[in-house]
């Protein structure tokens, strides 16, 4: 039985330690994973707030662009991309006393900036919901049952102490994170303690029905587009399984006029077809085929992407890499559902 308590069990020496850690003001590089969804942003955004408030010097790097959906949130434009700005950077993160991994689970998806950041005596702390994160870290808070990180950070503040920093700007960008991981609250590990968190966030006076307009349908006409033709044309059900795929390539990502982000969302559509259990999305990109996951239930698409697409994640949502054509990733997922998630 799920009773929330599980989550709320924060390591009490570690905690004790961060805050040890935060007492002096310190220069801080906060990190989170390439290709950054809801939750990466959010999360980050909501702990560099928080610790600026705490009085740190902060700055929040992400390895390349965020989607366009994120642009209204506050203190979005704070946000560096190392792909673009690697030269303005680097010499903080140098000179930080302190590093922050958030939603990170393996440090490939740090990309360019992996190196400047594991190969560093500076200290790290881990923040982060995923299976298997490394443990290259001085202080690490990861717990698999939590259902984004944005709801961690909370905890890891809560458990501090330190909720009284948390203000409508914090509040709002852990929103979004919780928001956007839980699919707006419909995947799992939906505990009586996140509603609680979610209370206390929205009680800062968050205009929720306004966030969620500007995460959920704030999207360009070119999107909407390109997701029509990916359900009508691009959309395939495996015959004999409960597995479904959708693939672009570049060609017809350029035809609709792709801006980072445009198929975000778009790996769970085939999921809404009653049957359909596990469904992939493959996007063409310039250097690899980027592979997203997702599940229903006991079928486990951590294991599947770490078995066929060097990636993982979650047991329902994952996601790796394949290098190679598209007719060979595609091959490669046909037969592997038919072999093991054959009805
Ligand atoms: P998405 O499909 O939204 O890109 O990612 C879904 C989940 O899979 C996320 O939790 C993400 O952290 C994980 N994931 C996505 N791509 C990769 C990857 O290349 N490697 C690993 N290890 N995890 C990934
Ligand atoms: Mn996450």
């Amino acid at each position: 039985m799920m009773n929330g308590k599980e989550i709320a069990e924060l390591n009490a020496e570690t905690l004790g330690k961060l805050k040890a850690l935060l007492e002096a003001p310190k220069k801080i590089t906060v990190v989170s994973h390439a290709n950054p969804d809801g939750d990466a942003i959010g999360s980050g955004l909501g702990w560099t707030r928080f610790l600026e408030k705490l009085g740190h010097e902060v700055m929040f790097v992400v390895p390349n662009y965020f989607p366009s959906f994120l642009n209204w949130m506050e203190g979005i434009e704070k946000v560096r991309i190392f792909k673009r700005d690697a030269e303005a950077v680097t010499p903080f993160i140098a000179a930080s006393e302190l590093v922050c991994c958030l939603d990170l689970n393996d440090v490939k998806r740090l990309e360019g900036l992996s190196d400047i950041i594991f190969h560093s005596p500076t200290p790290r702390v881990l923040i982060d919901h995923h299976l298997s994160p490394p443990d290259d870290y001085a202080l690490s808070f990861s717990n698999t049952t939590a259902s984004s990180t944005a709801y961690l950070v909370y905890k890891v503040i809560e458990g501090m102490g330190l909720e009284t920093e948390v203000d409508r700007a914090v509040a709002e960008s852990l929103l979004v994170g919780i928001t956007t991981d839980t699919g707006n609250f419909a995947f799992g590990n939906l505990t009586p303690d996140l509603f609680r968190v979610v209370g206390s966030l929205v009680d800062q006076g968050v205009d929720l029905p306004r966030m969620n307009m500007a995460v959920y349908n704030n999207f360009s006409e070119n999107r909407m587009r390109l997701m029509g033709y990916a359900l009508d044309r691009k959309m395939e059900t495996v015959p004999g399984c409960d597995a479904a795929c959708i693939w672009l390539d570049q060609a017809e990502l350029k035809r609709y006029k792709f801006e980072p982000g445009d198929t975000e969302g778009f790996v769970n559509l085939p999921l809404a077809i009653g049957r359909i259990g596990m469904s992939a999305l493959f996007v063409e990109t310039l250097d690899c085929i980027k592979v997203s996951l997702r599940s229903q239930g006991e079928i486990d698409v951590n294991l599947f992407a770490r078995k066929h697409f060097n990636g993982g994640g979650h047991k329902n949502a994952s996601g790796g890499k394949f290098f190679g054509p598209m007719d060979e990733a595609l091959a490669t997922f046909r037969a592997a559902v038919t072999t093991e998630f054959s009805a």
